[in-house]
């Protein structure tokens, strides 16, 4: 800070108009130390720069963090700048209440042990929601709920609402209770829980409702005002059942609900459609619009029973259903943000500003921050201080996805050389040129706007300033006015000074029993012949500069000289793994296209020559030290295929015992499933990323393989896992090849080394993502493909100064697929606020859930499982509990009040608590929990949030000759009908379902058959008929396939037969099958917490 003084140099003042879009971003922070933090001047001093914005789009509001007084205004919301562009939507509201004294407020937030739920069936008062503003539109998608919901849920039966007849929990109810959710965990939930949940539904249906209404009214009387009650119609929702006595039974405390609503209204399925929304609420509470107003009352009536008073409840008559359209929703505010952004052009030039949803269509133009595609974060506007940071627990982080694939409409990166001295840097910090560097002195000096250092400007990079500060060639050099660029790498960067050899992949496929018999070797053989055409290019390349090789093994290894010269290819045998090396050096990595015959040749005659084998043991870890080893002969980075069948049992480093334990499920050494054996595998690691070599591992397993060890190696060199069960190639065939076509064909970068800079005061402190850190700043990764992500999370390490806002600058430096060495920069400047009302107005909750989804998997090697997900929740409640206090308008503690950006966060925190790695149910896989958690690890926010959140596509009244595919609709079996089709999927898994009651004409039209009953058991093919109807759904999925990373198999199911409990798993805002509460109880249960912590 010392630097100070530069601020005061006249040509700053001026130099920070220079900084165009982003004022607020840069120039300021040198001034500000005069100004201190909160005063309002800074902002004076910002606004004269603001004129000079190249671009109108950015207001001098951009630039200067608002004043504090006005970070309430609706107006204001994001950051103020983009209003015109993007008027705040109606929804926006919420924030608009001042935030009440933040400052003081926050001081005793200390989180109570909420745990000790237990007793707190006084909390029961979940009912009082209030008046949900936001639910309304939510609520417009589903006009009709009755007549969305399965009959089942319409039975009387308890269970029937959450468990239908077909779906009977798998396991007991106590077992699933203590393992499902955290809540469950306590106590409360803990007998009852099942019973809860059962209840929950119940609750839904028939008087509870009232009952929590009535709860609600009380509450609601504040807050929601009278809305839900005022109205009658409302009343009558929440009257219906005043009584509901049994359910509520759990809640004594529940003031409200105890009052007997008045109300007349009709109990009548159509009742809820009414909720919140009503004409009456908004007016009353417009802030609130964010908030869980009182709409919710309809839930809370489920909630009391479902917890701990619960059993009381079941016995509870059939009620109506609650009506769900009253509780936030994803697909709502999904909804709504295509409204708001959709199709739109995203302008990166104003600092702090929230983008749009990572569902949402928008074209992203660079402006001087880095796109949305490569940086999110969980805000966009951090705390000033560390203190504030731990008052309301949200996660400052970041997800960057440094090769993200941009659309054809956007920019690709530009290439910046600045000669042979290399990329300009600052002095002291060694951030890059950027447009967060301040030039001064008439252009001869800058001033670093990470570290305040004051540098020269080399000779041949001076240039002069304008009137306003900015450099003259402002717009030529992309490194000025850009987020996101590339620059040419010198020597210096490269290994030993040399410059990089291309990169080389090398396929190594095992050839033993299980992979010859299955068919699967040829399958991989044929492929690469056409596969290998399309090796990927360096832009502007005519041909791929990749370099191949190729090996076959089982217990011995098989390397294959296929040099062109050769008439035929040459085998060489390695049979003593223990210490593996490569047989032959020329002629075994070699261009494609010059050794195209010999290697077609090879091709062919490998399924052959196994044909007859006989050999089921395999090593692994020498195969991948025979990679590794042969890069390093080679002098080049890469990446291995391994198409590996079976767990490593013969005799060689790295060999495996099946060490998969269903006992340890629960338990606190249940974390030794997911840890990698300790052996060679950590030194294999280093090794890889030492070399740069990228391990992908296709596995055809029929059982248990220890992924959580095989994986590791994978993990740590920006690799991927696909897995294939029991694979056979007419049902898995193609889905493999289409994840095999993707993988060899996607952008990627080699040898790669990531460092994340971030201005004065707080900084990278912890890394989530398929990385190897040998220090505690340096992301080392043996390639980073564009579908993966590294999550970075930021602490503070001194105060942030709201005028000078908070910098990162993600700088990658990597070799291309053509061999060059290139260093990728992303910057991103983001507000800060002492207002924690700002930070939750730019929370992203997708952001948020991806960081808390890679945390809680890491934490499960080191702690119990049921531990992480009481973190889970109570961090989920402490967080909202933090906005109630501090940032929310008075309302009655009983009214669950959640932040407009945060509304959906408990649903997929429910989700996530339902995972496989995190619900803990001897049913599911070692393997397959493994593999989730390893995967997960890698995903960008795009990948979370659709993991989390399936998309849930209705088919039936598709309009087979519209070009538009169905809106989606939410996770819930009560979305389903008898008579309909559905497709569902989150991104890895894929289902085709099929109500029993399907029209004739549906079956015909899609599979040749006259009913469902003609369909085989188990089937997943989905024929391609010659009519209208099988076109379309062939071509929403094969687009979807195409949009997603990776693909998926599709699985075909009729409702009530036994693969339908695998589709069930997915409707995510439903009871959990191997434990987990209903999204409905789990809000209850947050609610509940929140209480606490407020009290
Ligand atoms: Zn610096």
């Amino acid at each position: 800070m010392s630097q100070q003084g530069y601020a005061a140099a006249p040509p700053y003042s001026q130099a920070q108009p220079g900084m165009g879009g982003y004022q607020g971003g840069f120039g300021a922070s040198p001034t500000q130390p005069f100004y201190g933090h909160y005063g309002g001047p800074p902002q004076a001093v910002h606004a004269q720069p603001a004129g000079l914005v190249k671009s109108p789009g950015s207001s001098a509001a951009g630039m200067a963090p608002p004043p504090l007084s006005s970070q309430c205004n609706a107006n204001v919301q994001q950051n103020g700048a983009h209003t015109q562009r993007y008027p705040p939507p109606g929804v926006s509201a919420p924030y608009s209440q001042p935030p009440i004294s933040n400052h003081n407020n926050m001081a005793s937030p200390s989180p109570p042990e909420a745990q000790q739920l237990t007793n707190q069936m006084s909390s029961m008062n979940l009912g009082n929601y209030g008046p949900m503003k936001v639910s309304a539109p939510a609520a417009t998608p589903f006009h009709s709920p009755a007549s969305v919901m399965s009959p089942q849920q319409v039975t009387p039966g308890m269970q029937s609402t959450l468990l239908p007849p077909q779906m009977s929990p798998p396991q007991s109810p106590a077992a699933s209770m203590s393992m499902g959710d955290p809540p469950m965990g306590r106590q409360p939930m803990g007998g009852p829980p099942m019973g809860g949940q059962a209840m929950g539904g119940q609750p839904m249906g028939g008087p509870p409702m009232a009952g929590q209404q009535m709860g609600g009214p009380p509450m609601g009387g504040q807050a929601m005002g009278g809305q839900p009650m005022g109205g009658p119609p409302m009343a009558g929702q929440q009257m219906g059942g005043p009584p509901v006595g049994g359910q509520q039974l759990g809640s004594p405390p529940i003031a409200g609900m105890s009052r007997p609503f008045p109300g007349p209204l009709p109990p009548g399925p159509g009742g809820f459609q009414q909720l919140g929304p009503g004409p009456t609420g908004p007016p009353a509470y417009p802030q609130q619009a964010g908030q869980f107003g009182g709409a919710m009352s309809g839930l809370q009536p489920g909630m009391p029973g479902a917890f701990p008073g619960a059993p009381g409840g079941l016995a509870g008559p059939p009620q109506k259903k609650l009506d769900p359209d009253s509780i936030p929703s994803i697909i709502q505010v999904i909804e709504d943000d295509k409204v708001r952004f959709g199709g739109q052009l995203f302008n990166t030039n104003t600092r702090g500003q929230v983008p749009p949803l990572v569902t949402t269509d928008f074209t992203a133009q660079d402006q001087g921050n880095a796109s949305p595609r490569f940086m999110r974060c969980t805000t966009y506007s951090l705390p000033c201080t560390a203190d504030l940071a731990k008052q309301c627990q949200v996660p400052l982080a970041s997800i960057i996805k440094p090769f993200a694939n941009l659309p054809k409409n956007e920019t690709p990166l530009y290439v910046v050389n600045h000669g042979e001295s290399g990329p300009i840097r600052c002095n002291r910090c060694k951030a890059y040129m950027c447009p967060y560097m301040q030039f001064i002195d008439g252009g001869r000096r800058y001033q670093c706007g990470f570290c305040n250092c004051v540098n020269e400007v080399p000779v041949f990079y001076f240039q002069h300033l304008d009137h306003m500060g900015r450099r003259v060639d402002f717009y030529e050099r992309p490194e000025l006015s850009l987020g996101s660029y590339e620059f040419v790498a010198t020597l210096e960067y490269c290994k030993n000074n040399k410059p990089p050899n291309s990169p080389a992949f090398i396929f190594m496929i095992d050839v033993s029993y299980n992979n010859i018999k299955s068919g699967l070797v040829r399958l991989i053989c044929d492929e690469l012949k056409t596969l290998l055409e399309k090796l990927p290019r360096q832009e502007g390349a005519e041909s791929s500069a990749v370099k191949v090789g190729f090996v076959t093994y089982n217990k011995v290894l098989h390397f294959y000289n296929v040099k062109s010269a050769l008439a035929q290819p040459q085998m060489l045998v390695v049979s003593d793994t223990a210490e593996m090396f490569v047989p032959l050096l020329d002629g075994f990595l070699v261009d494609y296209q010059e050794s195209k015959a010999v290697i077609c040749n090879l091709l062919d005659q490998i399924p052959d020559m196994f044909a007859d084998t006989n050999e089921s043991e395999t090593v692994f870890a020498p195969v991948v030290q025979a990679g590794v080893e042969a890069f390093k002969a080679a002098e080049c980075s890469g990446k291995l295929f391994i198409f590996h069948s079976s767990m490593p049992t013969a005799e060689a480093p790295g060999k495996l015992k099946n060490r998969d334990d269903k006992k340890l499920v629960g338990t606190d050494k249940e974390k030794t499933l997911f840890l990698p054996h300790k052996g060679v595998y950590e030194q294999l690691s280093k090794d890889c990323v030492a070399q740069g070599c990228c391990v992908d591992l296709f596995l055809f397993p029929s059982q248990y393989l220890d992924l959580a060890t095989m994986a590791h190696v994978p993990s740590h060199t920006g690799g991927s896992v696909f897995k294939y069960n029991n694979f056979q190639i007419q049902t898995d065939g193609d889905h493999f090849l289409r994840d095999l076509r993707k993988d060899l064909q996607k952008s990627i970068g080699f040898d790669a080394i990531m460092r994340v800079r971030t201005s004065t005061g707080f900084r990278a402190t912890d890394f989530f993502g398929a990385v190897h850190m040998n220090n505690t700043t340096d992301i080392e990764m043996a390639a980073v493909d564009c579908d993966k992500a590294v999550t970075v999370e930021f602490k503070h390490d001194d105060t942030l100064g709201e005028d000078t806002g908070a910098l990162i600058q993600c700088a990658l430096l990597y070799t291309t697929i053509g061999g060059q060495r290139r260093l990728r920069v992303h910057n991103l400047s983001l507000n800060c606020s002492s207002q924690l009302s700002e930070l939750y107005k730019s929370c992203e909750t997708d952001a948020l859930i991806n960081f808390f989804a890679k945390s809680a998997y890491r934490a499960i090697l080191t702690q119990p499982v049921k531990n992480v997900r009481e973190i889970l929740v109570n961090q989920t409640a402490h967080m909202l509990a933090c906005y109630r206090k501090n940032c929310a308008s008075p309302s009655a503690v009983s009214q669950l009040i959640l932040p407009d950006s945060m509304k959906v966060l408990p649903v997929y925190m429910n989700s996530l608590m339902k995972t496989s790695p995190l619900v803990g149910s001897t049913e599911l896989p070692t393997d397959e929990r493994a593999h989730q958690r390893q995967s997960l690890m890698t995903m960008g926010v795009e990948e979370t949030q659709l993991l989390l959140y399936p998309r849930l596509l209705p088919l039936h009244n598709i309009d087979p000759g519209s070009e538009a595919v169905p809106a989606p609709v939410r996770c819930s079996e009560e979305r389903l009908l008898d008579s309909g089709m559905f497709l569902l999927e989150n991104g890895h898994s894929m289902f085709l379902w099929l109500g029993q009651a399907s029209p004739p004409d549906l079956t015909q039209n899609l599979f040749n058959v006259p009913s469902l009953a003609h369909l085989q058991d188990n089937t997943c093919v989905l024929p391609e008929l010659d009519n209208l109807l099988s076109k379309k759904i062939h071509s929403i999925i094969s687009e979807l396939l195409e949009k997603r990373p990776n693909s998926m198999k599709l699985q075909i199911v009729r409702q009530r037969d036994k693969p339908e409990m695998v589709f069930r798993q997915f409707l995510v805002e439903d009871k959990g099958l191997h434990g987990g509460a209903s999204y409905v109880d789990f809000l209850c249960y947050v609610h509940r917490e929140i209480r606490q912590l407020l009290t």
